[in-house]
């Protein structure tokens, strides 16, 4: 046995990083969840799992813990609190929740509930956004910001809501829609609340850098800003210019781009306030980042905690606002990647593998082998730390070899497989003393692309993580279970959909730092479940999933963790056979008659017999009602 124990394994994957309050490893070796942080009950992932499998719960499945999303809300409104009592701040902190990030009704309800005490309202942007919010929020004082591209239907129901007692607040993106505004109050004789949209020139920062800068999608130019509060002036209606909003683009790395935004922003602010709108509010947008690979230092990581986020918000802010004496604005953030992304945990099984290379290798009468065959045993033999560079440069030269003499035909197939199987076996013995030798990262690194296995995974990448395939996104991504042990063995992760772009190959190294394109994984035990969890994966996937290869939703449980034991809040099935296919536009009844059809013609021509055809048309029957993912009784 190896000296391997937990606390290895929770440092050779990161969770004491990336896993926050919510994610470690317990003394099983299994993955802990503790969703009210660490004070709080715990509950053991792989039992958990275990105990959902039994009540019909189907692999793939998504974990959902409302009590990470009222644990997020209490940790930004509370340092948003303790940021405005250290700096003596005058205005109020106000979140709202941008609905896009994740819709998901249950989860919406939560948020909405937990928010309840501190105000917290919602953000749309869009007009089913506003449509969900409208119905949903019932919380009195809370706001709802409208964003997004705006038609006068829009505009209108957003107004009449305030006569629902809503505190709704129509934000100008686009030039075009402040005269829609005007005109819509007008007619209803409703005294709008506007929101005016900056577009910054700080540049943003990471993978959504594109969302500030002059040439961004939304907000008003420096010079829209001077002609909207004309245009406010003359149509007597400044007084209803209530907010200043922007948005540099989610998941900031740096916080000096966060204070740079706020400073620009705050200029502004103070500006419009000297030209007579007094705006009440600075919205500073979404951007709070979080840190999916622990590192501190990667577009998916953050080089700052949520305390520092709030105290620079409301210290740059301060500072502008006491400058020109322009009195302080409430704080609104529309936080939602911070608020949402540790909720949710896709949990997925192993179906099996495609194992590359064999270990060791035993060769008896070497004499007798072909040279070819003798050089690589010899380096198999006698690869060290001092000699590894040069043997590694002749392992490369045989492999060539070995691929040249096999076409030109002096090789036979025999002989082919003996040095293929040899120089498997030197890969692995290479990246052993690799691993020991100083200098030889680069060697290590080419020799685990190289060995790593490919595990294949029952899940879809495209419907579950899709930035993993579309923007090389990390997500923490290990295995629930048998921490105890040494992970002997490296892999990428291949997903059900044919595409070859369908695959994890981009995981948390906390060796070198670096993203690695295998993850260290366990050996495969015959007739047992081996269970990976990808998590952080509460914001954006969701609903940016789609049904590549017809893989629709997994089933959902949300799950309420007590003292001693958990509660299941909610179970969500997911999307059947039926289901998916309605997409596309075929239907079931459809379908089957078709099938019906064939069979009775086959059963007349002889070549099907009826109960051929009956196990058929049950088969049929039953895929359509069916999970679109794998089954495997174990
Ligand atoms: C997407 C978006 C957000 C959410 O950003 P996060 O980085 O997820 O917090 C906030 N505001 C606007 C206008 C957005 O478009």
């Amino acid at each position: 046995m190896s000296d391997w124990d937990v606390q290895k394994s929770s440092e050779l994957y990161g969770i004491e990083y990336w896993g926050a309050d919510y994610f470690r490893i317990n003394s099983q070796g299994n993955v802990e969840a503790s969703p009210q942080g660490l004070k709080g009950p715990k509950i053991d992932l792989m039992n958990l799992v275990e105990d959902l499998i039994e009540r019909g719960i189907r692999m793939p499945m998504l974990l959902r813990f409302p009590d990470i999303v009222k644990s997020r809300i209490d940790l930004l409104t509370g340092c948003f609190a303790r940021a405005i009592k250290e700096y003596n701040y005058q205005g109020e902190y106000r979140g709202v929740y941008p609905i896009k990030v994740n819709q998901q009704r249950h989860l919406v309800e939560e948020i909405i509930d937990h928010g309840r005490e501190h105000k917290f309202g919602l953000e749309a942007g869009s007009k089913p956004e506003l449509l969900i919010s409208l119905a949903m929020m019932d919380t009195p004082d809370a706001l709802i910001i409208c964003n997004g591209f705006k038609d006068p239907e829009y505009i209108e129901m957003a107004l009449i809501s305030q006569k629902l007692g809503r505190k709704t607040i129509i934000v100008v993106d686009r030039m075009a829609e402040l005269e829609m505004i005007v005109t819509a109050a007008k007619k209803l004789g409703i005294r709008p609340k506007i929101g005016l949209r900056a577009k910054l020139y700080t540049p943003g920062a990471g993978r959504w850098a594109e969302t500030s800068g002059a040439r961004s999608k939304f907000g008003l130019t420096p010079s829209e800003i001077v002609h909207s509060l004309d245009y406010l002036r003359q149509q007597e209606m400044l007084d209803s210019l209530e907010l200043l909003h922007f948005h540099i683009g989610s998941q900031i790395p740096s916080i000096q781009s966060i204070k740079m935004a706020i400073r620009e922003a705050a200029r502004t602010l103070t500006e419009i306030y000297n030209l007579g709108g007094h705006i009440r509010y600075l919205d500073v947008g979404g951007g709070l980042g979080v840190d999916y690979d622990g590192s501190g230092r990667s577009d998916s990581s953050t080089n700052y905690s949520e305390q520092e986020y709030a105290n620079d918000v409301v210290s740059s802010l301060l500072s502008i606002c006491d400058e020109k004496k322009v009195p302080h604005p409430h704080i609104i953030s529309e936080s939602g990647r911070s608020l949402v992304a540790h909720t949710s945990v896709l949990i997925f099984d192993v179906l099996g593998m495609n194992e590359v290379a064999k270990k060791d290798y035993q060769l008896t009468e070497v004499e007798k082998e072909s040279r070819l065959v003798q050089d690589l045993w010899d380096i198999y033999q006698n690869v060290n730390k001092k000699n590894i560079n040069e043997f590694y440069n002749d392992w490369i030269e045989k492999k060539r070899d070995t691929q040249n003499l096999y076409n030109y035909g002096v090789l036979s197939l025999e002989q082919r497989a003996k040095a293929d199987d040899l120089s498997w076996a030197i890969a692995f013995k290479m990246s052993k003393v690799a691993q020991e030798a100083e200098d030889a990262e680069d060697i290590l690194k080419e020799l685990q692309r190289e060995l790593s296995d490919t595990y294949f995974c029952n899940f879809s990448v495209f419907q579950s993580i899709p930035d993993s395939w579309a923007l090389d996104q990390l997500f923490p991504v290990i295995p629930i279970h048998r921490h105890q042990e040494e992970p002997t063995r490296r892999a990428t992760l291949a997903d059900l959909t044919c595409d070859s772009d369908g695959h994890i190959s981009h995981f948390i190294d906390t060796t070198t730092g670096e993203p690695s394109e295998s993850l260290p994984v366990h050996s495969l035990k015959p007739q047992t479940s081996y269970y990976m969890g990808a998590f952080l994966a509460g914001a954006y996937q969701e609903i940016l999933g789609d049904l590549h290869n017809l893989f629709g939703d997994t089933d959902t449980v949300h799950v309420s963790v007590t003292e001693g034991g958990y509660h299941v809040d909610h179970v969500v099935e997911g999307d059947s056979v039926t289901e998916v296919l309605n997409y596309v536009e075929y239907s079931r009844s459809e379908l089957l008659e078709k099938v019906r059809r064939t069979t009775e013609a086959s059963i007349l021509r002889g070549t099907l017999s009826r109960s051929e055809a009956r196990l058929l048309l049950k088969h049929y029957e039953q895929g359509l009602a069916g999970y679109t993912y794998l089954f495997e009784p174990k």
